[in-house]
């Protein structure tokens, strides 16, 4: 038996590839997009009352993610890369369906368009559905994960003071807080757990429009290095 559904909007998100997104929403609360609705629900009927509402849960699909074959079992960045769980044991975004859900700050809906932030979502993202969050039935206070038991740890994020200037000026010119963003995006240290970088190896992603580039110094410590703007 098969189903079929059809996007309800698409997000247009600061993270234009899916290399340093936050592996969860929230941990970087400066990270921001819009949710564009499709017709027939970009009237304004659909989101009435929205405005009452801080969170919403969005589901969506892992557009660039999706495989023919379901995976059984994954092995999640979150252990190192290397240990093998069950598929549904995780958030991985390698699916049955593909499907994610976010819980998201809903900050303004206006014109068919949902203003998020706290996303961990690429630019393009298909959205299949919203609803809001209810603080007394989402929110289990002695919940327990065994896998994720708590967020990442964060790592040290410093700047190469041209850099810092670098960002500065695009944010001003985006209206956007860039300088956090990127803070709080390497802060999760993007790089695979497997990989040991050296200090002379250079990383690299794009967020909006500019290209972020950084290293490590040292175990356990970002510099970043410049703030471009992209090359598309
Ligand atoms: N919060 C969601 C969930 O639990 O279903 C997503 C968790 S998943 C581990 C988060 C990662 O999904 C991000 O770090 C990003 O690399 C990836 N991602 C986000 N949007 C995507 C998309 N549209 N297609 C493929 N991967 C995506």
């Amino acid at each position: 038996m098969s189903y079929s559904v059809s996007p309800i909007g698409f997000v247009r998100s600061c993270f234009k590839e899916k290399f340093a997104i936050p592996r969860q929403p929230h941990l970087a609360p400066a990270a921001r997009g819009v949710l564009e609705l499709v017709a027939p629900f970009n009237n304004g009927d659909a989101v009435q009352g929205l405005e009452q509402v801080s969170h919403v849960w969005l589901l969506f699909l892992f557009h660039q993610a999706l495989e023919e074959q379901p995976r059984l079992k994954v092995r999640p960045p979150r252990l190192g890369g290397n240990q093998s769980v069950g598929v549904f044991s995780t958030r991985a975004t390698h699916r049955p369906n593909g499907i994610g859900q976010s819980v998201v700050r809903l900050d303004k809906v206006e014109d068919g368009r949902l203003w998020l932030s706290g996303i961990d979502l690429l630019d393009g993202t298909p959205v299949l559905d919203i609803k809001p969050y209810v603080p007394y039935a989402d929110s289990v206070p002695d919940a327990v994960n065994g896998i994720a038991a708590s967020a990442p740890e964060l790592i040290e994020v410093t700047w190469q003071p041209a850099a810092l200037l670098q960002a500065q000026q695009h944010a001003q010119r985006l209206g956007e807080a860039l300088v956090e963003l990127i803070e709080q995006c390497l802060a999760q240290d993007p790089r695979p757990a497997y990989q040991q970088p050296t200090p002379e190896r250079r990383y690299g992603a794009r967020l909006w429009d500019v290209d972020v580039q950084w290293h490590y110094p040292k175990p356990g410590s970002i510099c970043v290095l410049a703030v471009v703007p992209s090359v598309e």
